[in-house]
Formats: C-alpha cells, structure tokens, sequence
C-alpha cells in the first residue's frame, strides 16, 4: 500500500477497497496456516491460479501438460488458454487421484516419441490427498513441474504436512462451495518468493516498473481485491472448525453404512492420508444393495436432499475426447457406481436424521 497519496488520478476510496494490507495479511495467515515456507499469492479464482502456474512452469503454445482425468474442469482447462495440449491419466484405487504407474508409462512413451511433457498436474480430489512421494518422485526424476491442485484439499495433510505444500506450485480456491470461502478467489502457493513476486507481477496486468503504464510481458487481472482477502481473514479463524465438521459428517456415514453390503465408504487408505472429507463420496456395487446410485439419489432429492454424482472423468468429456488418455477404467468406474453425499460444515442433527430417514426408506424397500 503506497501510502501518503493524498489525491489520486482515482478515486482513492475505491483504491483502498482493491489494494488496502487485508491482502498481505491474508497471504500472511495462509503461509503461517500452510507452513514449508510457502509463499502464497492471493488471486482472484483458483482456476486463474492454475493458469498462472502453468505460465511460470513455462508452459506454451503446443506443449503437452498430464493431469489427471478424475477432477472438475477447471484443472484442465487452463492447460489450454496457453495453447496446451492436455494428456490425462487414470486414477488409482487407494486415493482415486492419479495414478504413479499410468503416470510414468505416459511420460515414457511421450519421452519416446520426442516430446516430454512441462508439466504435471496433480489433483486431492474431495480432500483426498494423492499418492505424493511416489507422483513426486516420478516429477523428479524426469523433471518436469509438479502442479498441485489442492483446491479441495486445504486443511488435508500428508505425512502431516499440508496439501499445496510439495508440488513446484500449488493452487487452492476460496469458491462459494469450497472448505473456506470469499465468494470467489483463490491463491498460488510458491516456493520463493521471486516466484510469488512475479505470479502478483503477472495478475495485476504485468506493469513495469515506471512512473507511466509500460509493459514488456502480457498481464492479467487476476488478483484478488482487498474486500474479499478481508473475508478470507475471517474464514481463516473458522478453517479448522470447518474440517471438523466436515469430518463430523464422514464418520455419520460410516455408521449409517456401516452394516450395508455393498456400499463402500471412500476412506484413507492408511494414517499417513488425512483427508479434509470436503466432500463425503460413496460407491454402490448393485448386485450387493439392489440399488443403484442413481437410484439412492432420486430416493433423496425426493426427499429434497441433494446428491451429486462424482466428476465426469475429463476424458470422457465431449470437449477432451480427442486427447490422449493412459490407463484402464477406474475412474471411469468410480464415475458409474459413485455419489458424492450432503457434506456441508452447515450440516445440523436435524439435517442428519433427514437423510437418515431417507436412506432407510431405500434400504427398508430392499429387504
Ligand atoms: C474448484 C476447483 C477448481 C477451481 O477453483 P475456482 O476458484 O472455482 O476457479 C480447480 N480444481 C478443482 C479440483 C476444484 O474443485
């Protein structure tokens, strides 16, 4: 914040609302929360703050970028605003995030056909933390950036240290349905500080430094105004309590399913995972419940209680399927028999007995 300008060629109170400290202070909190010396850039979404690390991994026209398949678009979308090709991989059974064995035979047989892939980007699908030391490893050993897109995961950990912490880079969003939110925003999560520098250089139209506009590199508005980093302030107090809850609503289906042949809870796999539980997911083998899961999501939107099926893997996508995709039908699976339950940290006793009453409805017809 500049301070003793007295007048502007601006309104200097529509200044303070766009560039006041609440953005510093928020960087601030997320890089204490966050720890490893992370350096966070506080943007205006999540999706902005992909694109802006595929820009710094040097990503460029006609590059080839792997993300996995198992996510929500925005993963993979900013692969193509830098005239990227995306590669996608499949999951694996343990984390449903990406699999380390598709992920290395891709970049082996892209490596053979003379193109390495920039980079990676790697996704904690619903909180779940990925499979890190072996995905990172394989980053490592060919070199090629790792992107984590922890945008669902903030508050997981692995091995006790927190998602968005071991990529290149990591992402994370503050959308209107995320753990914590400002309505819309997101942050970059460096490793330096000359790289959180020039992300901030980058989303605020890449002005040189110069008394006059200059600019020697295209830029873009993608940082985040001071009113919303303010609200991300107080979402920050309330961040834990939000993962508890979460967490609280986990555990309440794996007792309402606990005696339910059939209907498999997606947990951690081992005490090194912990999930944030952002959202509470389930797989339904029919030929054990009689029932599908879309049948258990009619009987609960009868009941006006909301179920999701789970992200449409990206290469099954319309607007991908012309892209390369390594390995077999797991996420595809997943996509078949999921559903993603009401997760919410709003989520009271009363809510609960609800969908109870809903589920048992179902599972009394069955028996
Ligand atoms: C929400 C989300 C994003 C994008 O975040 P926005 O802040 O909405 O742009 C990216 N990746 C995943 C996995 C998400 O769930």
């Amino acid at each position: 914040m500049k301070e003793k300008i007295f007048l502007s060629s601006s309104d200097i109170s529509n200044f303070q609302l766009l560039h006041g400290e609440n953005i510093t202070d928020f960087e601030k909190d997320l890089e204490k929360y966050l720890k490893n010396n992370s350096k966070a850039a506080c943007l205006s979404s999540g999706t902005a703050a992909i694109h802006l690390a595929l820009i710094l991994a040097g990503v460029g026209q006609n590059d080839e970028v792997i993300c996995q398949t198992f996510t929500f678009s925005a993963s993979a979308n900013p692969i193509t605003y830098q005239g990227a090709e995306p590669v996608f991989i499949d999951s694996e059974k343990d984390t449903w995030n990406m699999c380390p064995e598709a992920l290395e035979e891709a970049i082996k047989d892209k490596i053979s056909n003379g193109k390495k892939p920039k980079a990676i980007i790697l996704v904690h699908l619903y909180g779940m933390p990925a499979k890190i030391d072996e995905i990172s490893a394989i980053a490592k050993k060919y070199k090629i950036a790792l992107i984590e897109d922890a945008a669902e995961a903030l508050g997981s950990t692995y091995k006790g240290q927190k998602c968005g912490t071991f990529g290149d880079y990591g992402i994370l969003s503050f959308n209107g349905n995320k753990i914590i939110t400002t309505s819309g925003g997101g942050a970059l999560v460096c490793k330096t500080e000359e790289a959180k520098q020039k992300a901030i250089f980058l989303a605020t139209q890449a002005r040189d430094n110069a008394a006059h506009y200059q600019h020697s590199e295209i830029g873009y508005n993608y940082r985040m105004s001071n009113v919303l980093a303010g609200i991300g302030r107080g979402q920050m107090q309330v961040l834990d309590s939000h993962v508890e809850l979460r967490r609280g609503m986990h555990k309440f289906y794996k007792k309402l399913f606990k005696n339910v042949d059939g209907v498999t809870i997606f947990m951690e796999s081992s005490k090194e995972f912990y999930s944030n539980h952002w959202l509470s997911c389930i797989v339904i083998d029919e030929s054990k419940t009689g029932f599908s899961n879309q049948e258990l999501r009619l009987q609960l939107e009868k009941d006006r209680i909301e179920a999701r099926p789970l992200w449409k893997p990206m290469h099954l996508q319309p607007v991908f399927k012309e892209n390369d995709y390594y390995g077999g039908a797991i996420a595809e699976n997943l996509f078949k028999d999921g559903l993603c339950l009401p997760s919410g940290s709003n989520l009271n006793d009363r809510d609960r007995k609800r969908i109870t009453k809903s589920i048992h409805k179902l599972l009394i017809k069955m028996n």
